[in-house]
């Protein structure tokens, strides 16, 4: 196992044979469910005893396991064993610092996630982050009854900008987090490699490999939430600019005299286009008594709330869900403009103002772009999973080379995560 974790860069030739046979070897096991030696030769087009070879390494490591024999052949001959791939062989952590709360993922080796665990939110606490995370992390181990030897790397996401060289958080406004040496300090407390992401960018990814943008080369997702951010693929690379830092659309200056944003600045694009945005505006709408179904609403006033009385026929909620992706609309048209995208996909919160809302952000586009005709724009099928499975994908890409190298739906994937 430990091989396949040093990069191929540099080595001789054999080394890199060796290397891109074993990732062969490897995925063909892990999409094959059941499969035999002989049946993994003619399909890997490679010969037996170089199966052989591999297989024994990966039952050795308990990357693979035999599971018992196979149908006979006829002529009675040796029925074959059986492998598979060992999906308890290693876990994946994969950790979101939410504005609302932080949760922590495990996940299997085949990147699913098998239990989640939630604490409040770190906001103005990035100091107890590292802490707060391993109790998370202890108690989700226990429950997935998966030891913490077993963990082989961890993938965490912040509503903010991440320097790729240093790991470092330089700013998260939302959080009130300032130069935050997170992976390091992730590192030394839950001593295992750290990668930390955007987390649209992780959703990003996350999307094209097993979500809406799957097969789409180049596209935006979106998060529209308490801020707004974008995650840029293009040409099936995600776009992090020079430091790790693009995609902040949401403070984009759009209006001269809006409101205060959490950046420090005014009328940033998140201020009138976020779910946050929408939330204010119907608070104020209740504060300032005017008839609405929204002040009757029991529980807390979420977006879904909003679309709801909306839909009701409501005055108030259709004239703040109209303002609403009106500005979303404007927001999406700079980035049709700029980079052509074949798809936009929406994450986060906002989903939950429904079909009416989203084509209402599609009209607005059309008022608003260039050459918006062509552009799908979907809202993620990932739910709010998806930072936390971009985030086990992104640790995985840091220790499973496998997973970088096979298949041609992997080699797209494996391109829109490379960094
Ligand atoms: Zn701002």
């Amino acid at each position: 196992m430990r091989e396949r974790h040093e990069s191929m860069l540099g080595k001789g030739d054999n080394q890199a044979i060796r290397e891109v046979n074993r990732s062969i070897i490897l995925d063909l096991v892990r999409r094959a469910g059941r499969v035999s030696r002989t049946e993994l030769a003619r399909r890997s087009k490679l010969t037996k005893p170089t199966v052989s070879t591999i297989i024994d390494e990966f039952i050795g490591d308990g990357t693979v396991r035999e599971v018992g024999l196979g149908e006979s052949l006829s002529g009675g001959g040796r029925p074959a064993r059986l492998l598979e791939f060992n999906d308890a062989s290693a876990a994946y952590l994969g950790i979101h610092f939410g504005v609302r709360a932080t949760r922590v993922a495990v996940a299997d080796a085949r990147g699913i996630i098998r239990v989640v665990r939630g604490r409040p939110s770190l906001r103005n606490a990035a100091a107890r982050a590292s802490k707060v995370v391993r109790s998370a992390v202890t108690e989700a181990l226990q429950a997935a009854k998966i030891p913490w030897a077993r963990v082989a790397a961890a993938g965490a996401t912040v509503p903010g900008l991440v320097d790729q060289e240093t790991g470092v958080c330089v700013l998260a406004p939302n959080l009130a987090w300032q130069d935050v040496p997170l992976r390091e300090a992730l590192q030394d407390e839950l001593r295992v490699p750290v990668v930390v992401n955007n987390i649209t960018q992780a959703s990003a990814v996350a999307e094209g490999r097993v979500g809406a943008a799957r097969g789409v080369r180049s596209y935006v997702w979106l998060y529209v939430g308490s801020g707004v951010g974008a995650g840029i693929v293009i040409d099936g690379r995600l776009f992090h600019g020079q430091s790790g830092f693009s995609g902040e659309i949401g403070h984009c200056p759009v209006s001269e005299d809006g409101p205060p944003c959490g950046c420090g600045r005014r009328g940033c694009l998140e201020t009138v286009a976020s779910t946050m945005a929408l939330l204010r505006a119907a608070e104020d709408a209740i504060a300032g008594k005017q008839a609405t179904r929204l002040a009757r609403v029991e529980g807390r006033l979420d977006v879904a709330a909003i679309a709801a009385a909306a839909g009701q026929g409501d005055a108030v909620a259709k004239r703040i869900l109209a303002q609403g992706s009106e500005h979303l609309g404007r927001g999406i048209s700079f980035l049709l403009n700029i980079l052509n995208p074949e798809m936009i996909v929406l994450g986060g919160p906002v989903i939950e103002a429904g079909e009416p809302f989203l084509h209402d952000v599609r009209a607005s586009v059309a008022r608003h772009a260039l050459l918006p005709r062509g552009v799908a724009i979907v809202p993620s099928t990932l739910g709010d999973r998806a930072e936390l499975t971009g985030s086990v994908l992104l640790a995985m890409e840091k220790t499973v080379r496998s997973y970088r190298i096979v298949g041609s739906h992997d080699v797209r994937a494996r391109s829109a995560t490379e960094m």
